[in-house]
């Protein structure tokens, strides 16, 4: 059993409802059991500006899979709500990215451990610290130094 951390985000189709129903799909993968949801967060776009605001939230869970059942998982999911790959970082229904996955670290085609951006975004920092404030992030370090340094301003919490 490992625990892992997926980064959920949204900017399309009512993207509170979307956020919540892709958590309730994480629920259903078997072997996979969700143990801690953040709160859901608003944020401003990655890359192109000329998009909706993102709604984000990050789940705890644990699960028997491998990573990459793990990962096509995620992207049936991603289907299932409707998601066209278009634009990079442009909008999206649903995204669903792996953070990190026990404390392996891994590069390949198909999939980086922990996420590659992971250190950089505030959107994904201040949900997982919400849940883990004293995680550390393999391979980059404590998620309290992360956060100490990046700009937490165009992260606003949602009651
Ligand atoms: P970003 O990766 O910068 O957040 P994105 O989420 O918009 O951008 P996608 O189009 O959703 O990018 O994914 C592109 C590819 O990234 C996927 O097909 C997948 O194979 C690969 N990938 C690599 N590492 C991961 C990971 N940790 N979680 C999810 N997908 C990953
Ligand atoms: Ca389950
Ligand atoms: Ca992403
Ligand atoms: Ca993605």
């Amino acid at each position: 059993m490992k625990i892992a951390y997926i980064g959920l985000g949204s900017n399309m189709h009512s993207p509170i409802k979307q956020i919540k129903s892709a958590i309730k799909l994480i629920e259903e993968i078997a072997s996979t059991e969700i143990t801690d949801v953040s709160s859901l967060y608003k944020s401003k776009p990655v890359g192109p500006q000329d998009q909706d605001d993102y709604i984000n939230a990050v789940v705890k869970i644990e699960t028997e899979l491998m990573p990459y059942e793990l990962l096509e998982c995620m992207q049936e999911i991603e289907k299932q709500h409707g998601r066209i790959r278009g634009e990079r970082w442009g909008p999206r229904v649903i995204d669903l990215d792996i953070l990190m996955f026990g404390n392996k670290i891994m590069t390949d085609q198909k999939l980086t451990i922990p996420h590659p951006e992971i250190h950089n975004r505030s959107f994904v920092l201040v949900p997982l610290a919400e849940i883990d404030s004293d995680c550390e992030i393999p391979g980059k370090g404590p998620i309290s130094d992360l956060l100490a340094t990046i700009d937490k301003s165009n992260v606003v919490q949602l009651q």
